[in-house]
């Protein structure tokens, strides 16, 4: 009971998370001030929301997807926004469970799963930030990216692991691999934004799941490149943006990344 108590209260706390991220997003777009301390308003009417249309998938359900004072339909990309964030934050939990017992009043909370899970809870918001808006707009902002590195290196140090060594080889291969295309493709395969993404992602994973995140991100790139090309959505010069897969990778590879490494590794040595 304690457990389904907690899991509703981390699902909330995760799309709460998401509502702030998708107004972050619009508002980095459209260049309005007050990132983050700003009031919500409705981009048509310009009123203030209100606090009772606020809360996170319940208000959009019960406005039905409508601003509460003017009528104007609301994108459905943000209850998305909110859901996805949501279930991210309850699939943390699971796999960092910092808070376990079979009621509230004996619950026995753990400190290195509690830092683990906000770690990764940072960035995994700044992976559906990312996505979202490379998604638009095909870049990614600077007041995305540095930040995220910034959270990366006191997460890896904090949670030491991955070990330095594995970073370093990491950031030679992002360096090597992500530095050599921009030069070859003059900026044309990607963009500068997914190499400042990159290096972050092997702070985070260290080289062995960065290569594994890499891999599932080209093969997902591939998959969708294919299905553009086939539906003919794109034809061989569309410029498809390489961050939401990069993005996507990377949350594959934090849950599933040492599996997939280690079936992998199991099948090479038979
Ligand atoms: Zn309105």
């Amino acid at each position: 009971m304690a457990t389904l108590l907690l899991s509703i209260l981390i699902f909330f706390l995760g799309a709460s998370v998401g509502s702030f991220l998708s107004v972050v997003v619009y508002r980095i777009e459209k260049k309005k001030s007050g990132i983050i301390f700003g009031h919500s308003f409705c981009p048509s009417c310009k009123k203030r929301l209100r606090s009772r249309d606020l809360v996170p998938i319940v208000s959009y359900l019960m406005l039905r997807g409508k601003c509460g004072q003017c009528g104007t339909k609301i994108s459905p990309i943000y209850l998305f926004i909110e859901i996805v964030t949501g279930l991210m934050f309850l699939s943390l939990y699971f796999r960092y469970p910092f808070l376990e017992s079979a009621s509230l009043e004996s619950a026995t909370l753990s400190t290195p799963l509690l830092i683990s899970f906000t770690f990764f809870a940072i960035y995994t918001s700044f992976f559906v930030a990312i996505f979202f808006y490379d998604l638009k707009t095909k870049k990614i902002p600077d007041v995305f990216l540095f930040p995220l590195i910034l959270f990366t290196a006191v997460g890896t140090l904090t949670l030491g692991t991955p070990s330095f060594v594995s970073v370093l080889l990491a950031l030679a291969i992002a360096a090597v691999f992500f530095g050599g295309q921009i030069v070859v493709s003059k900026g044309k395969w990607l963009g500068e934004g997914d190499f400042y993404l990159a290096l972050a992602l092997a702070i985070i994973f260290g080289w062995e799941l960065f290569v594994t995140n890499i891999v599932i991100s080209y093969f997902l790139g591939a998959i969708m490149g294919i299905a553009l090309l086939a539906t003919k959505k794109a034809t061989k010069k569309t410029a498809i943006p390489f961050g939401p897969f990069l993005v996507l990778g990377a949350i594959i590879t934090i849950f599933f990344g040492q599996d997939l490494m280690n079936l992998y590794l199991s099948n090479l040595t038979i």
